[in-house]
């Protein structure tokens, strides 16, 4: 076979910014060891986040001069209404500027105290959301989505025996929903089988509990469908995706993701009476229901990313390029996430970092010294991002301390990619002398973005 080339050429560039490892070291320090806190222009390769960071296509950039700034009923809106129904086939379109204001919206009424939100695994902003409602987040990930190491087809589902056993004791007055985040962001990017969705909404219908779908990633999931999956090889992306979502009554998606836009946001939903609530919400906190948080061109741009993503070459580029990654890190033994998810490579920091305990946070030591090594950032998936603790303030770990090299969509070529590897076997074989770090100033709430944190001598 050949190689498999980027499905698309460069018409417009923007420089990188060169540094040495001793001014990161400097740059480090200065953001409290805490890559959030770096200036973009002191980053060669940002793999931070695939928010809102894709290179939008031609198509996109002409649909930004189309777009229409109407306050009410702009073209630009229909134009995205028809977009998300071609995909969603759901009847109520509310745009948002982000996925977190969907979020914000569909827990302010469905959540509150004494609610619970089931999931295979929320993503950080979404749990945030349920518990600012006063409500809980349960994640209930299939046994195969908690071993790094093992591989198998669909490490996103969720332990639809865990779901069973968790309605037959606790009843199901107190759940607000069952939520399913395809791909599996903060668990790898790993994919959630059509079978599973099936089984879920079954479980869900048979109780009277709402199914929604967090579908940021739709499109990489359904690609995952299509390639591992008895029965779908043969259907279209568009064909898995609506039959991903017929089973929902809802969903949250940020278009930052799967719709290659710098900004955006939709919630989507089939429930006439929740649409109206959401839409009174929606006024006063995002803006009118045909504009919600955006302009017009943003709308517009939307429309045209959620059609492009749905294209064979763009998905076999995309997954392919992961897995490219990930098979060159395997070669040189670097601990690492298997199989290859959708929109990352995930680093095994606690196999990596064997000598740093979890108190020391290994995840955000590694995502540190990648940076200070090559100028790369990353972000940490452990501890610092998902640790509680208990009565005496002792940390209650995360299950698993992964580091997410995030790959930004039609951004970075495969040099980029080669030299991000390189980088990593480095880091890999001077693995030893990377210390531990402390916290030594962090917020309640979605805490890795603020933290400031210290090395351990
Ligand atoms: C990014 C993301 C969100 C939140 O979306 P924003 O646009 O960043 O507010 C929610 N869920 C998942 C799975 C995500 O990846």
């Amino acid at each position: 076979m050949k190689t498999i080339i980027e499905p698309f050429k460069i018409k417009s560039v923007e420089p990188i910014h060169f540094s040495d490892e001793a001014y990161r070291i400097q740059a480090l320090k200065r953001a409290f060891y805490n890559p959030f806190l770096i200036p973009s222009d002191d980053v060669m390769i940002d793999l931070l986040t695939d928010s809102g960071t894709s290179a939008m296509s031609s198509a996109q950039w002409a649909g930004i001069m189309m777009g229409d700034e109407s306050y009410a009923g702009s073209p630009s809106f229909y134009r995205f209404e028809k977009s998300v129904k071609d995909i969603t086939k759901m009847d109520f379109v509310i745009p948002t500027h982000q996925g977190r204001a969907a979020e914000k919206i569909l827990f302010s009424i469905l959540g509150g105290k004494d609610r619970v939100v089931i999931s295979n695994t929320l993503f950080d902003t979404t749990r945030a959301n349920i518990e600012y409602s006063g409500a809980d987040g349960v994640d209930l990930i299939c046994e195969e989505g908690k071993h790094p190491a093992i591989p198998a087809p669909f490490k996103g589902n969720i332990d639809t025996e865990a779901l069973k056993k968790y309605i037959a004791t606790h009843g199901t007055e107190h759940i607000a929903m069952v939520i399913i985040t395809v791909t599996n962001n903060s668990g790898g990017g790993q994919p959630v089988s059509m079978a599973n969705i099936r089984e879920t909404q079954a479980i869900c219908r048979q109780h009277n509990i709402r199914f929604y779908i967090d579908a940021c990633r739709f499109a990489e999931n359904a690609y995952f469908i299509q390639q591992r999956e008895a029965g779908y090889k043969d259907k279209s992306i568009l064909e898995i995706a609506n039959e991903m979502f017929s089973y929902a009554d809802g969903c949250t998606m940020s278009a930052k993701k799967d719709a290659f836009g710098n900004i955006g946001g939709f919630l989507a939903l089939n429930d006439e009476k929740l649409a109206t609530e959401c839409r009174n919400l929606l006024v006063i906190t995002e803006g009118f229901p045909t504009y919600g948080g955006l302009a017009g061109r943003d709308l517009e741009a939307l429309a045209i990313g959620l059609k492009e993503i749905l294209e064979p070459s763009y998905l076999q580029y995309r997954i392919r390029s992961i897995e490219y990654l990930t098979e060159k890190l395997l070669a040189a033994g670097v601990p690492v996430m298997v199989p290859a998810g959708g929109h990352a490579v995930y680093l095994d920091a606690k196999a990596f970092l064997p000598h740093i305990p979890q108190d020391q946070y290994p995840g955000q030591a590694l995502v540190c010294a990648l940076y200070t090594k090559g100028g790369i950032r990353g972000v940490e998936i452990g501890s610092l991002m998902f640790g509680k603790y208990d009565e005496q303030g002792k940390l209650i770990p995360a299950g698993l301390e992964l580091v997410r090299l995030a790959i930004p969509r039609r951004v970075y070529t495969q040099s980029h990619i080669d030299y991000v590897g390189e980088v990593i076997i480095e880091v890999f074989e001077g693995r030893n002398a990377i210390k531990g770090l402390k916290i030594i100033e962090i917020a309640p709430l979605l805490r890795h973005f603020t933290a400031k944190l210290d090395l351990l001598s």
